[in-house]
């Protein structure tokens, strides 16, 4: 190799290698992708759906979450885009498909996203898979993106402080009622996790989609019956599925 090639142009000359022997293509539209491209063509990333829930204080997605968690005050809550069309395959390559790099990409964009509207919090916690099911899959995708949520905010990160002490059924076919009652009582807060009532004021969840809210609101009752009342608990997902 030309001993004069730079780090840059190393990287550059190893990206299109790598592109002609495994071409890299677009999450949602399989076209394949350009030298600056990363996961999303241009057009793909020009049109992605995002929602701007973090602009504002009332959205439907909130207001969603504040009926189900009954808050005292109005929590925030938010989404990176909504979960429509060909972008259902960002969240899908994710949890199915082991797609980490195309998680971390959407997650530090919406840790950005979320910094620049002042969300604030001093723990950031995904919410847990069962047990069975995060051994069967071997990650739990929530984790991946609340890792990137808490870096961009400066907050602190609890991946083991909650722990969903019972497996719920699959909630596709469930109604909201259903999906309530389905995730109700699902949630714990680790005995040790439980820090000294008030030196604890905001928690931020984070999921990879948010459909009903049934349960981020399980996981923020389970918070709360730990941490007290007077908690803050705010929502962040990469997608919102609710109409
Ligand atoms: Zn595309």
């Amino acid at each position: 190799m030309d001993p004069r090639l730079t780090g840059l142009d190393l990287k550059t000359f190893l990206l299109s290698a790598s592109d002609l022997l495994m071409p890299r293509v677009c999450i949602c539209c399989g076209r394949q992708l350009l030298a600056g491209e990363r996961h999303l063509c241009s057009t793909c990333l020009a049109d992605l759906p995002l929602t701007h829930y973090e602009n504002m204080v009332h959205n439907p997605m909130a207001d969603k979450f504040n009926a189900a968690v009954e808050a005292t005050g109005y929590e925030r809550a938010a989404a990176l885009f909504y979960y429509s069309g060909d972008y259902k395959k960002i969240t899908q390559a994710l949890k199915y498909n082991r797609n980490f790099g195309v998680g971390r990409f959407f997650a530090r964009m919406l840790g950005e996203r979320l910094a620049a509207a002042g969300f604030k919090a001093d723990l950031v916690c995904p919410v847990p898979l069962h047990w069975a099911r995060r051994f069967r899959r071997g990650y739990n995708q929530a984790e991946i993106i609340g890792r990137e949520v808490a870096r961009a905010l400066g907050a602190g990160y609890a991946t083991a402080l909650l722990r969903r002490c019972r497996r719920t059924e699959s909630q596709t076919a469930l109604s909201a009622e259903e999906r309530a009652r389905n995730t109700a009582g699902a949630f714990a807060v680790r005995g040790w996790g439980v820090r000294k009532a008030g030196t604890l004021e905001s928690i931020l969840l984070i999921d990879d989609v948010f459909t009903t809210g049934a349960t981020v609101a399980a996981c923020a009752a389970a918070l709360r019956a730990a941490y007290g009342p007077q908690v803050r608990i705010s929502v962040a997902t990469l997608a919102f599925a609710g109409e």
